[in-house]
């Protein structure tokens, strides 16, 4: 056994209700909106627009595929 675990001390308590987490990323000329669960939106030129997606994903997040 190592003495040093690597496994952090806090536990996992993700909630799945949380597990969207959108960020907006700059690509280029373009923003794109992404999310901790996978999504992502259309490249935006705007920012605002792609802040948009993101609350639009938060709100009404796509059924789980899984
Ligand atoms: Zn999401």
């Amino acid at each position: 056994m190592h003495p040093q675990d690597p496994t952090p001390a806090v536990p996992d308590v993700h909630d799945l209700r949380n597990v969207h987490d959108v960020t907006t990323a700059e690509r280029g000329s373009f923003c794109v909106a992404r999310c901790a669960c996978g999504w992502a939106g259309p490249a935006r030129r705007s920012r605002d627009r792609a802040r948009t997606d993101a609350a639009a994903h938060i709100t009404a997040p796509p059924p789980d595929g899984d």
